[in-house]
């Protein structure tokens, strides 16, 4: 039986020992716009999330491999988040973004340019502020592998 591929997830922890910058976190009429890095974009080896004075699941977007089953969002055989996505949230652009994740990204592989076309209002943990904003999605749980999860909740 041929392997799987190892897909990525587009919105994980940045504690997440392989994650990797995919956007930054914007502002567009009081809504989150995420602004996709380009390729070869990373951040410095030294680069400290906790001294960034907010909290960078509000300010940044990171990649990492998707934990798949052992992730708190797997839901039937795929991504519950990447799905639940789709059905709560409207397009807020008209041509999926340069995104240097696309070949591997989780959400992409399963629901396709829908997920893109939703993908730059996502931050991956929102503002107790945010709690009643319809343009922002909350994850219900952590994203990542357990032993991250463990970390993150700490
Ligand atoms: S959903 Fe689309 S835009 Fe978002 S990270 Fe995946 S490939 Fe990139």
């Amino acid at each position: 039986m041929a392997e799987e591929k190892q897909l990525d997830c587009p919105s994980a922890p940045h504690q997440h020992p392989e994650a990797r910058l995919l956007g930054v976190v914007l502002e567009e009429e009081g809504a989150p716009r995420v602004s996709y890095v380009e390729k070869g974009v990373d951040l410095p080896e030294d680069f400290d999330a906790e001294q960034l004075g907010v909290d960078p699941g509000h300010a940044l977007r990171f990649a990492a491999p998707c934990a798949n089953k052992g992730c708190g969002q797997w839901k039937e055989g795929g991504c519950g988040l990447g799905r639940e996505i789709i059905k709560r949230l409207q397009p807020v652009v008209d041509v999926a973004p340069a995104c240097t994740l696309r070949a591997t990204c989780r959400w992409f592989a399963e629901n396709g340019t829908a997920s893109c076309l939703r993908c730059p209002q996502i931050v991956t943990r929102r503002k107790k502020s945010d709690a009643v904003s319809p343009h922002v999605h909350a994850t219900p749980s952590p994203v990542g592998p357990p032993d991250r999860r463990e970390r993150v909740t700490a």
